[in-house]
């Protein structure tokens, strides 16, 4: 008989990942596919562009269900689990990618931005492990991958709100790591470099240039180099590295 598993290391488990409608959070969402997870693609504005991740999973023979949810509102995210319960039937892998970039200098910075960077980074990997972690230990089993960035290890004038959200991220990881390795479960973070997607698409010519001075191996990211660290860690191989941080990012951090 055929291993209908091979070079699928995550068939039969189920993928949540947040904020998957676009950019990183899609490419993780088709990697975690093609592995062999069934994937609940999250979303907060974008249907069309979740159905389109939906569609390409389906296609090549996966199986997939879009779930709208501010991942930032306890509620909502009581509901995102709901649904995925309801329609996937478990969650054996979460991945916390949703996030929202607001820049400013701490005087120019509004506290409605602060707290809605923090809200979506910090709050949501907090409100969606909480509901994870039950889940993952009544299975025995689980991986948590958050996304994290440069910005929660080096100094970036203007990203007091991103950078202190992602940094605490980081916190939240090693200790809920210490606190959950006895039941399977491990917690860590991917830290991806420089990715074009729609969150740098803003960026001047000047700051891409200075970003791309920057970066040891000299480009930017492809979003799938990222899923690649994220899948590394969700795989069952991975079950001994907990509480760490991954860096995909070109040796940006270095
Ligand atoms: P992006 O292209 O702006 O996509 C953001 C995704 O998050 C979208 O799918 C969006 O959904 C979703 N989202 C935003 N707020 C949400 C909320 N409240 N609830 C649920 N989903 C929400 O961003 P990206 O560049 O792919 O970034 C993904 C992650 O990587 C972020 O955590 C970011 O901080 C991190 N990161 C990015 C880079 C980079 O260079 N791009 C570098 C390091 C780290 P809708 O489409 O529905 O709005």
């Amino acid at each position: 008989m055929p291993d209908s598993t091979e070079g699928r290391p995550l068939a039969g488990k189920v993928a949540l990942v947040t904020g998957a409608s676009r950019g990183i959070g899609r490419a993780i969402a088709l990697r975690l596919a093609a592995d062999g997870a069934a994937v609940a693609v999250n979303y907060a504005t974008s249907p069309d562009r979740a159905d389109d991740v939906v569609a390409a999973i389906a296609a090549a023979g996966g199986r997939a269900v879009a779930v709208r949810a501010d991942v930032g509102d306890p509620e909502a995210v009581d509901r995102l689990f709901d649904v995925v319960e309801r329609d996937l039937g478990r969650v054996d892998v979460l991945v916390n990618n949703a996030g929202i970039h607001r820049g400013g200098r701490i005087d120019a910075l509004a506290i409605a931005d602060f707290d809605a960077v923090v809200r979506t980074s910090l709050g949501a990997t907090f409100l969606c492990a909480r509901r994870a972690v039950p889940l993952m230990r009544a299975a025995g089993w689980g991986r948590i991958v958050s996304i994290s960035s440069p910005a929660a290890v080096r100094a970036f004038p203007g990203d007091v709100a991103y950078g202190a959200a992602k940094a605490a991220q980081l916190g939240l990881t090693r200790c809920l790591a210490a606190e959950v390795a006895g039941d399977g479960i491990t917690v860590n973070a991917v830290l991806p470099g420089f990715v074009e997607t729609d969150m740098t698409a803003s960026l001047s010519d000047r700051s891409r240039a200075h970003i791309a001075r920057s970066i040891p191996v000299g480009r930017s990211a492809d979003p799938a180099e990222i899923a690649a660290g994220v899948a590394f860690l969700a795989a069952p191989a991975s079950a001994y590295i907990t509480g760490t941080v991954l860096p995909v990012d070109g040796g940006i951090v270095l």
